[in-house]
């Protein structure tokens, strides 16, 4: 079995990729291991009870978070639902536009995913600038949802994404 400091531990750093300058975190490694990828879900689900507040969907960002927040989803007995890039999902959908590196993206998620009133945990790998799940954040407010939790693998701390979120940050690892 893993231990949560042997999960750390598999993330890898990349100098240079995707672009000159930045240092890619990859947290693929983890998904090599059935245990270790059993520990990661562990630990999250233990994080999101430990609030002992009610959460009744698991939200992930396109795409990376859709690799763990299902499983969170299955070990916290909650619906999953993706937010994904524009055009990428059918039918009604509310969309939000957000500011990237090289100018805006556009995120949406199906209208029906999040019923009024619904407590919402939002999950992905990595929070750097916060932009991503800011977006995130205002397309479960659109749907007069509440985020309790934003979850991450990794914080960029030095970034400073959390000023852009209205809940509370949670990070295994914070660099
Ligand atoms: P933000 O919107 O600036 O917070 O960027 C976060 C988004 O960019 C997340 O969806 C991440 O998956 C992605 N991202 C940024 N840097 C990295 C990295 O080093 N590794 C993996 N994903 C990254």
């Amino acid at each position: 079995a893993f231990t949560i400091e042997q999960v750390k531990a598999l993330v890898r750093e990349f100098p240079d990729f995707p672009s000159q300058g930045i240092l890619f975190r990859d947290i693929f490694p983890i998904f090599r291991h059935p245990e270790a990828i059993e520990c990661l879900v562990n630990h999250f689900v233990d994080h999101i009870r430990a609030l002992n507040q009610q959460v009744d969907v698991v939200v992930g960002l396109d795409a990376r978070g859709f690799l763990f927040g299902p499983l969170i989803a299955i070990k916290l007995g909650v619906p999953f639902a993706p937010v994904r890039k524009r055009g990428k999902l059918p039918g009604q959908v509310v969309s939000v536009t957000y500011m990237k590196e090289y100018g805006p993206d556009v995120f949406e998620m199906q209208a029906d995913a999040i019923e009024s009133g619904k407590s919402v945990v939002i999950v992905d790998d990595l929070l750097a600038t916060g932009g991503s799940c800011k977006a995130a954040e205002d397309l479960v407010a659109l749907m007069k949802g509440n985020v309790v939790l934003n979850a991450f693998v990794i914080n960029l701390v030095g970034l400073e994404g959390h000023k852009q979120l209205k809940a509370p940050v949670y990070a295994l690892i914070e660099c």
